[in-house]
């Protein structure tokens, strides 16, 4: 039963969680097959030709996988989802699912490493060229625009630098010039932002960070129009079989129930992990989207209901203070990824963003001594004292 009159809360905990039809258990079973079977062939053809609901292989869908999706479309308040086995999964099928030989996309210079590595070293080998260009300036995206041009691609807040783009903005230049944009939206999480309200025509989420929140899982989703998720999305998801376990829809599904606790909570103790930095006279410079001294902080406040648990910063020291600094955390693991339970810190020169050129990186704010910091929704006190006698030791 779902009520569209439902508030996010309750749509996480309802949507695609009705209980099991067949036995009454609260909460519906992991159907852990790779096959499903049929009465007849004349069923099994019925299914194939799409006349009949029904499963087929586990490389196309499962029962469990179809309630996972039923409810992030939900949360996004999109049309329909789909899911994948990791976020990059999620991003490299909606590439295949919209891009052919000779097309070209224009995306923003600060991106996930991952996904700027897929525009930069493989889309060129099956000639789809990539623009990257600073996309909160709409003159640049003009100046990118090329006839052959299918999508815009942004993060917002994007990873690592916290950098905000107007979502509405771009994507009215996209509506004029009928390009798709693609947000990927996984540092606010649905719970903060909604960027098809403002716009945009696809999500895209890394659901191992905040959705899932616990740091016990990989998955990706892409929320989008029906037509887009189940034609030319689902193609790419069963060609390249990208999918996703039953069991950790499962996970994911029970991760979802309390994103909206999570969230409140991780948004909360970032504000007060951010207000202690910043007045610290061994930070050089912090950006956190909720502090009034961030310079986007109107913009932010004009397209998300909050902040989120991402905070970046740069010790006065550069490099070697840095890497002391994260050495001397307690509590506090060294660790990529974000959005899990607890808090995670990493240095993007050193590690997530190694492979983006130095001069690149440098140029767009991934400085030698930027430290990323996922604030986790332990008691804030705790993460705050971990940093000061980490901060004490350089
Ligand atoms: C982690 C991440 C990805 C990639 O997702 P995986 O689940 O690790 O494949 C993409 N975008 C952002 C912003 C991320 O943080």
């Amino acid at each position: 039963m779902v009520n569209s009159n439902w508030n996010f809360e309750t749509k996480a905990v309802h949507v695609g969680s009705d209980p099991c039809p067949v036995s009454g258990a609260l909460v519906s079973p992991i159907y852990q097959t790779s096959t499903y079977t049929f009465k007849t062939t004349k069923e099994a053809g019925d299914v194939f030709a799409g006349e009949l609901d029904g499963f087929v292989y586990g490389r196309s869908s499962s029962p469990t996988q179809k309630e996972l999706e039923m409810k992030i479309a939900a949360l996004e308040g999109g049309e329909a989802c789909r899911v994948f086995a990791s976020g990059m999964a999620a991003i490299s099928a909606t590439c295949t699912a919209l891009l052919q030989s000779g097309d070209h996309v224009i995306c923003d210079t600060v991106l996930y490493g991952g996904t700027y590595g897929l525009f930069q070293d493989i889309l060129p080998k099956f000639d789809v060229s990539a623009s990257f260009t600073e996309v909160t300036d709409i003159e640049n995206l003009r100046n990118a625009l090329q006839p052959n041009t299918k999508f815009v691609y942004i993060e917002t807040p994007a990873n690592p630098t916290m950098k905000v783009i107007d979502i509405a903005e771009t994507a009215k230049f996209c509506k004029e010039h009928g390009l798709t944009l693609i947000v990927d939206n996984t540092f606010m999480s649905p719970y903060f932002q909604q960027p098809l309200e403002h716009g945009a025509d696809i999500v895209i989420h890394s659901a191992t960070k905040f959705m899932g929140g616990h740091g016990d899982l990989l998955a990706g989703a892409v929320i989008g129009s029906k037509k887009f998720i189940n034609e030319n999305l689902q193609v790419s998801l069963t060609k390249f079989g990208g999918i996703i376990s039953p069991f950790t829809c499962f996970l994911l599904k029970r991760g979802l129930q309390t994103l909206a606790l999570r969230m409140e909570k991780h948004n909360q103790n970032a504000l007060e992990v951010a207000r202690f930095l910043e007045n610290h006279p061994k930070i050089e410079s912090l950006a956190y989207p909720g502090l009034e001294s961030f310079t986007q902080h109107e913009l932010v406040k004009k397209q998300s209901s909050g902040y989120g648990g991402l905070i970046a910063f740069e010790l006065k020291g550069g490099i070697e203070t840095g890497q002391k600094f994260c050495d001397s955390l307690k509590m506090i693991h060294i660790a990529v990824s974000l959005g899990d339970v607890g808090s995670l810190i990493q240095h993007p020169a050193s590690m997530t963003h190694r492979g983006v050129p130095v001069e690149e990186r440098r140029k767009h704010g991934i400085t030698d001594g930027l430290i990323r910091l996922a604030v986790g929704i332990e008691n804030a006190k705790d993460i705050i004292a971990d940093i000061e006698q980490a901060l004490d030791q350089i």
